[in-house]
């Protein structure tokens, strides 16, 4: 009943837009993650005729991607925004789906999705205008039971909505397929698949309920069949129409032994692929063993493996042949764990390289930025895999962040004798060995967790040198015996009571391949940051503060990494120095940026108050103008801090005097002196 009105109403809808001028089939220039993009525009023809949408849908990569608000205007659906976690939400009667920019898992009516990458939600916008969210047409259409096409004629995609909506899939094909592991039977259909599973021990039968279905079998339209097989796990697969209104399409699998079944979809969630003694892989664990940190992969041990080191950006692939993920179908673990950034998990929707039915679980290790030469090493032991990352150089050392208490391991051929120096000046803490006592590889380790900014190795024919570089100051304490095999250090954070345990991130922007604006004078903004930015941590140390720089040296950090250290070490603020840059040289003064809290899921309170501080501050040293102070609701590092965060833009590096400027030490030490005031004017206040 409610489908039809809401038909009806689109019918007069698209009477009324259908002869407004049509959209060009043309390029276009679309923002999309920061970066521009030419992509084709194309209208929508809906029961033949153009949909207009306020916001141009176009075609990024072979997917026609729709401003959401089409859904709404075109369906009657409603869309909500759920501005935490940037998920567009889609109802219509009783379907729901969720959209979250920039993720690939989409979820229908509870069920996750996995969207391929051309087809992730995007902020998209055109020139100055605000930002709509795309989602992908054919997966919004599908999830309202419309026919999406592709108009090959036209080279245009159009949308059937007169289609049957009771939601009936048609089973077309059951079949054995013979690949290269055990049997499997594969279920083909016109739809979606639905389906519950049981296991009658007596009579070793898996029963297989397909739910909404109708056998429809070429040979022996919807009369029960069967299959002889007489494999070494199959003895028969049986089929039938088990009931109409509710459609249940019943496949009955005799085994010959119990043996654990993965039942998977196929790739359009058209089909359903049943095999047998696969691999269930079970949860995926970061454990310590024999003193090094792992990854642990249950029920992997027996699976065969396929191995693949991927660029852009850097990470390692494992698929796991003949596997199924148990629960869900997605999985993304936070792990840090020497290189490694980030693993996720997933039943992996294969790709030309496998059998359309081959059941694969993927694990993906995301290296972080700036490694060179990662590497890892598999272990099987019994049915779990231990993933070691860079074996070689972790071999020996283990390290480990419990918050309150960290310990550092080294563990050496023989007892021996070993020296602890610690600098403050560099935040050094230098261990030297005798080399024939110990086997540690040389190399350097980034641990960054807030905490260790890195691990050096460096050895010759008579010393071994382990130099562990602190983010802040910190304390340490042996553990172990002055002669022992094991040199155990104890650390922590060094707590300076004067100042309250205040602990601010210094963020000097840009570095390495990336030096921000050019100066009229051909000078890089990121050494002016990098300058002034270690001018200021020696002033703020030397008043007590604990102080960790993003980065002390002239490379490039990753934004998102920035926004990391700050929150891992729990700082109380983040400044983050730039200088700025306009076509107009005639532009100068200085600027402050911070994030309105309403836009960051992590920030509580308001960030104007820290702002204006440093503001006022600022001006009052320097006399520059005032250009005022910004809200940049999405600038990486100030949205993702947890604490007060603010970007300071210290002057023009296109205007010829402030240039000179602020290249100076003089002009450095009064910005570094202004903001000094403004951090200490704000602890007061708060
Ligand atoms: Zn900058």
């Amino acid at each position: 009943m409610k489908m039809k009105r809401v038909i009806l109403v689109m019918f007069v809808m698209l009477f009324i837009f259908s002869h407004i001028g049509h959209a060009s089939n043309t390029s276009i220039q679309v923002s999309m993650g920061g970066t521009k993009v030419s992509v084709r525009q194309v209208p929508i023809i809906m029961d033949g005729k153009e949909v207009i949408t306020e916001f141009p849908s176009f075609v990024y990569v072979d997917r026609t991607l729709v401003p959401i608000r089409f859904v709404s205007e075109n369906y009657g659906a409603k869309v909500g925004w759920d501005d935490e976690t940037k998920t567009a939400i889609v109802t219509y009667g009783d379907k729901e789906a969720r959209f979250t920019i920039d993720s690939n898992v989409a979820i229908i009516n509870g069920e996750k999705k996995l969207l391929d990458k051309y087809a992730i939600p995007r902020l998209a916008s055109l020139g100055d205008e605000s930002a709509r969210t795309m989602v992908p047409l054919r997966f919004v259409t599908e999830i309202f039971g419309y026919e999406v096409g592709w108009d090959s004629e036209k080279n245009l995609p159009f949308i059937n909505s007169s289609q049957d909506q009771d939601d009936i899939s048609l089973i077309n094909d059951i079949s054995i397929h013979t690949g290269s592991a055990k049997n499997r039977i594969v279920v083909n259909s016109t739809g979606e698949l639905e389906y519950t599973t049981m296991y009658l021990e007596n009579s070793k039968k898996l029963v297989i309920d397909i739910e909404d279905a109708e056998l429809s079998l070429a040979t022996t339209k919807d009369r029960p069949g069967s299959i002889d097989l007489d494999d070494e796990v199959i003895e028969r697969v049986q089929y039938s129409q088990f009931s109409y209104e509710p459609n249940i399409t019943r496949i009955v699998v005799t085994l010959k032994d119990y043996e654990n079944y993965n039942i998977t979809s196929s790739n359009d969630g058209t089909g359903l692929i049943v095999s047998f003694g696969g691999n269930k892989i079970g949860a995926i664990s970061q454990e310590i063993i024999n003193g090094k940190q792992v990854i642990v992969v249950d029920g992997a041990g027996h699976a065969k493996m396929n191995f693949m080191s991927l660029k852009n950006p850097e990470r390692f692939v494992i698929d796991l042949l003949d596997s199924t993920l148990v629960g869900d179908t997605y999985y993304n673990y936070d792990y840090e764990l020497g290189f490694i950034q980030r693993i996720r998990v997933s039943q992996f929707l294969v790709d030309d390289n496998y059998d359309p039915t081959d059941q694969i679980v993927r694990i993906v290790l995301d290296i972080k930025e700036g490694i060179s030469d990662p590497s890892v090493k598999i272990d099987t032991d019994g049915d779990r895999i231990i993933i070691y990352p860079e074996e070689s150089l972790w071999d020996n050392i283990s390290y480990i962040n419990d918050d309150d208490v960290k310990i550092f391991t080294i563990n050496n051929i023989v007892d021996t004798e070993y020296e602890v120096d610690l600098d403050d000046t560099s935040k050094k803490l230098v261990v030297t060995i005798p080399s024939e006592n110990t086997n540690l590889n040389e190399g350097t380790i980034y641990i960054r967790d807030g905490f260790i900014d890195k691990v050096d190795i460096e050895k010759d024919d008579e010393e071994t040198k382990l130099s562990i570089k602190f983010m802040r100051l910190i304390e340490y304490t042996v553990l172990s015996d002055t002669v022992d095999n094991e040199i155990i250090l104890s650390l922590e954070r060094k707590v300076n009571l004067d100042k309250n345990h205040k602990t601010i991130v210094i963020d000097p922007g840009h570095g390495g391949d990336k030096p921000g604006a050019i100066s009229v004078r051909k000078r890089f903004e990121k050494d002016l940051n990098l300058s002034v930015s270690l001018k200021l941590r020696d002033k703020l140390e030397n008043l007590g503060y604990n102080v960790i720089m993003t980065r002390d040296t002239d490379v490039d950090i990753d934004l998102y990494e920035r926004a990391r250290i700050a929150n891992d070490s729990d700082a109380d603020l983040f400044v983050s120095i730039h200088g700025n840059s306009h076509i107009n040289s005639v532009h100068k003064g200085i600027q402050v940026l911070y994030c309105p809290a309403f836009n960051s899921s992590v920030k509580e309170g308001d960030q104007h108050p820290f702002a204006k501080a440093i503001m006022d501050a600022l001006l009052a040293g320097t006399g520059a103008i005032d250009k005022g102070i910004i809200q940049r609701p999405n600038l990486v590092v100030l949205r993702e801090t947890k604490m007060p965060a603010v970007l300071v833009e210290t002057g023009f590096i296109s205007n010829p005097e402030e240039e000179e400027l602020l290249y100076t030490e003089e002009y450095q030490d009064i910005i570094v002196d202004s903001i000094v005031k403004g951090i200490e004017n704000y602890l007061e206040m708060n």
